[in-house]
């Protein structure tokens, strides 16, 4: 059993599909075990992809992801860091495999719909950025 984090971002939020990607989770064995709406502050979004901030896109990046409320889940199931990257498909939704979320809900490769931890250790540090364990059902 895993943890991992995922982000509803602010384009897929203002598009009202927030039960349609939950339920891409819900479809696919990976359960909610906590969930919140919130709006980052622009410090909270630097922090969280501090590991970009050297990259071009960082400042366009900060701006997009407290450019509306965002929803923030823990899915938890078996394998459900990579299984979370399988139903997110490609970062660049052009390339994403059709039928994933990114294919179907993303704009362009920054408003992309949904972020995923990219491994274990930071499934649990991403979580941690977010919830308190009493949060996490
Ligand atoms: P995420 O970390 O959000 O799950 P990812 O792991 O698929 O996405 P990363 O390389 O970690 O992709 O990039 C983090 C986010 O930065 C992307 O999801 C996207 O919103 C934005 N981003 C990445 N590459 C670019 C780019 N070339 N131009 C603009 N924005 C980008
Ligand atoms: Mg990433």
């Amino acid at each position: 059993m895993e943890r991992t984090l995922s982000i509803i971002k602010p384009d897929a939020v203002q598009k009202s599909v927030i039960g349609k990607i939950v339920d891409r989770f819900e479809s696919n064995g990976l359960r909610i075990a906590a969930m919140k709406k919130v709006k980052l502050s622009a410090e909270d979004a630097a922090n969280f992809y501090a590991v970009h901030k050297e990259r071009p896109f960082f400042k366009d990046l900060v701006e997009y992801m407290t450019s509306g409320p965002v929803v923030v889940m823990v899915l938890e199931g078996e394998n459900a860091v990579a299984k979370n990257r399988e139903l997110m498909g490609a970062t660049d939704p052009k390339e994403a495999e059709p039928g994933t979320i990114r294919a179907d809900f993303a704009e362009s490769i920054e408003a992309n719909a949904v972020h995923g931890s990219d491994s274990l250790e930071n499934a649990e540090k991403e979580i941690r950025f977010f919830f308190a364990e009493r949060e996490i059902l």
